[in-house]
């Protein structure tokens, strides 16, 4: 039966998506563009399926941008630890700086992996997280804030450029339905 109705129909491309479709087809089987609708309902249909791609493209490339950002901090606190494990005269705090830095670039290695699926959440835990430990910092030794001062500008930036993606994620994830 189904062979019958297959012959007596004409296989023709959808419009959108360019795979194949029966004329007697009302919607695309594919991509469910209206292929019995008319021309400004067609046209509707394209425009807000490439806005979806665009925005799809952004939702991507915002979660990337994301997790590197974690991994530069990551590199950060590694960089900033060994300058100071460097610069310091004090044998004994100069390993335990270096170690806690190393610690600290782990935690963000494991956020920056973790932001694939939670990217909001993780970067702003990142935040929250190096913002307490300058403050800790500051209370321990008020020195340490012109330290590095370089390194840490470089952080703020970095962090601040992922947290804006990541709102666009929420944003776009929103807009297209995505579920994660
Ligand atoms: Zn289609």
């Amino acid at each position: 039966m189904e062979s019958s109705s297959v012959e007596n129909n004409q296989a023709v491309v959808c419009d959108c998506c360019f795979l194949k479709v029966y004329d007697t087809d009302i919607l695309c089987n594919n991509c469910g563009y209206p292929l019995k609708g008319d021309q400004i309902e067609q046209k509707k249909f394209i425009t807000n399926r490439s806005f979806k791609e665009i925005n799809h493209d952004s939702y991507k490339k915002s979660i990337k941008t994301a997790g590197t950002t974690l991994y530069w901090v990551a590199a950060l606190c590694v960089i900033s630890g060994v300058l100071q494990y460097i610069s310091n005269t004090d044998e004994e705090s100069k390993f335990y700086v270096l170690i806690g830095n190393l610690i600290i670039a782990i935690a963000f290695i494991a956020l920056g992996s973790w932001s694939v699926k939670k990217p909001l959440i993780a970067i702003l835990f990142g935040t929250a997280m190096y913002i307490i430990l300058q403050a800790l910092n500051m209370i321990y030794d008020p020195v340490t804030l012109s330290r590095n001062f370089v390194v840490k500008i470089l952080v703020a930036i970095v962090l601040i450029r992922g947290l804006i993606s990541a709102i666009n994620i929420d944003k776009v994830r929103k807009e297209l339905n995505i579920k994660k």
